[in-house]
C-alpha cells in the first residue's frame, strides 16, 4: 500500500512499502504529470509499479524521476523506472559522473553486494539551484553537497505547504562515498534557512511542523 501525505503527495516506497534496502521513494502529481523522487535499489520494483497505480491514473504522466543522490538504496532502481514509464532521469552533474561510469565505491552499491550499472542522466544540474516545470506545478532543486558532492534536495508547494524532499539530510559522512564534513555543515544551515513545512526524509520518515524539521536538520550540526 502507498501512503498519503498531502493531496497529490505520496510515499510509495522504502523499507515497509518495496523492500528492506530501499530508501524512501515518494510520488507527486501537478494535474496530468507527475514525478518520482529516488527509485530505491530496484528488489522491489513491482511493487513500486503497483503503488504508483495506486495513486495516479494511468493518463498522468510520469514525467521526471527526480534522483537526490548517487548512491545505490536511491538509484538502484532507476533504469528499470525509466523503462517502466519513460520518464527522464535528473540528477546534479557531480554525482551524474559516478552514475553514468557505474562506480560501485562511490554509489555504494558495494555496500549492499551490488555491482552498478552505468546509468545515463537525461537532465543534469549545474550549479546551485534549478527549477524544473512540472505539469501545473514546479519544482526546485537546491544543491547542498557534503553527504555525497552532487547531494541534491527538491522543494515544491503543495497544498499550500513547503515541501522538502531530503533524502540523507543525516548523512552518513563518509570517505568512500566522497563525503565532506565541512560542505555537509554549511549545507545543513543552508537546508534551515529554508523554513520547510515538511521534511521527506530517505530513512528517518517525515516531519510534519516547521519546529519538528528544525530540530531535525539541526541535530546532525556540530
Ligand atoms: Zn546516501
Ligand atoms: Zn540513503
Amino acid at each position: 500500500m502507498s501512503k498519503r501525505i498531502l493531496n497529490d503527495l505520496w510515499q510509495v516506497g522504502g523499507d515497509g512499502l518495496t523492500d528492506p534496502a530501499d530508501a524512501a521513494i515518494y510520488l507527486m502529481r501537478f494535474g496530468d504529470k507527475a514525478a518520482l523522487v529516488d527509485a530505491g535499489c530496484g528488489h522491489g520494483h513491482s511493487r513500486l509499479k503497483k503503488h504508483i497505480a495506486e495513486c495516479i491514473p494511468s493518463d498522468v504522466q510520469l514525467e521526471y524521476l527526480l534522483l537526490t543522490h548517487s548512491h545505490f538504496d536511491h538509484t538502484g532502481g532507476a533504469e528499470a523506472v525509466r523503462n517502466e514509464f519513460g520518464c527522464r532521469i535528473v540528477a546534479h552533474e557531480l554525482d551524474a559522473v559516478y552514475l553514468e561510469s557505474g562506480d560501485s565505491e562511490v554509489t555504494a552499491a558495494s555496500w549492499y553486494g551490488a555491482r552498478f550499472k552505468p546509468l545515463i542522466i537525461d537532465i543534469k544540474l549545474r550549479g546551485e539551484e534549478s527549477t524544473l516545470a512540472i505539469g501545473s506545478g514546479s519544482v526546485t532543486a537546491i544543491h547542498w553537497p557534503g553527504h555525497s558532492p552532487g547531494s541534491v534536495v527538491y522543494t515544491t508547494q503543495i497544498d499550500s505547504q513547503l515541501v522538502l524532499f531530503g533524502q540523507d539530510v543525516h548523512g552518513p559522512i563518509h570517505p568512500a562515498l566522497l563525503s565532506d564534513e565541512k560542505q555537509y555543515q554549511a549545507s545543513l544551515k543552508k537546508l534551515v534557512a529554508l523554513d520547510a513545512d515538511l521534511l521527506l526524509e530517505g530513512h528517518f520518515g517525515i516531519f510534519r511542523t516547521k519546529e519538528e524539521v528544525r530540530e531535525f536538520i539541526q541535530s546532525f550540526m556540530k
